[in-house]
């Protein structure tokens, strides 16, 4: 059995036999996710407090604590009720908090994309009307709705502003002559 987080629907990478949480569902809100969503028959099942709970215990003691969203905490808590019924669950994410705490409570992790890809692009939670990054569901500043993105990553980030670097010296230099 797989517990998915978001990313999982985003990369279209849902297993058979997957489960997930509201909170995940929440998170998806373009069509073709949310058909691709539908169609991929997850069932979805609320956390129960008492795991959510022990979650947070774990990662404070791990540090993962600030790392980890309602959504990661909520999924976390899913694998861990699942586990302590007899399952066999194992986490879809290539979130490294998420893998850390599941390690910790003895789940199992299914890493969605090659190391290579998961070092250029990592989500975010992106405020849709001012763009800042944020923690929460809604954004503290301006109030807009915060929406999930991929992004890239700080190594690749580099080598883009590089090339933005070189661009710009390249109009420098016709303005010059
Ligand atoms: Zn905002």
């Amino acid at each position: 059995m797989y517990v998915i987080d978001t990313s999982a629907v985003f990369l279209r990478k849902i297993p058979e036999n997957s489960v997930t949480v509201p909170e995940v569902v929440d998170e998806i809100i373009d069509e073709e996710s949310k058909l691709y969503f539908q169609i991929s028959n997850v069932r979805v099942e609320c956390s129960q407090p008492e795991y959510v709970l022990r979650i947070k215990r774990v990662a404070k003691e791990t540090g993962d604590v600030h790392r980890l969203s309602n959504t990661d905490v909520k999924v976390l808590a899913k694998a861990l009720e699942l586990k302590e019924k007899g399952f066999e669950v194992s986490i879809v994410t290539d979130d490294y908090s998420i893998q850390n705490v599941a390690k910790v409570i003895g789940v199992g992790i299914e890493s969605i994309i090659q190391k290579g890809i998961s070092k250029a692009f990592k989500w975010v939670k992106v405020c849709k009307g001012c763009g800042r990054k944020v923690e929460g569901d809604v954004c503290p500043v301006c109030g807009s709705e915060v929406v999930l993105r991929r992004v890239r990553s700080e190594k690749a980030r580099r080598s883009r502003s590089k090339s933005k670097k070189a661009k710009r010296k390249g109009f420098d230099d016709w303005r010059d002559s």
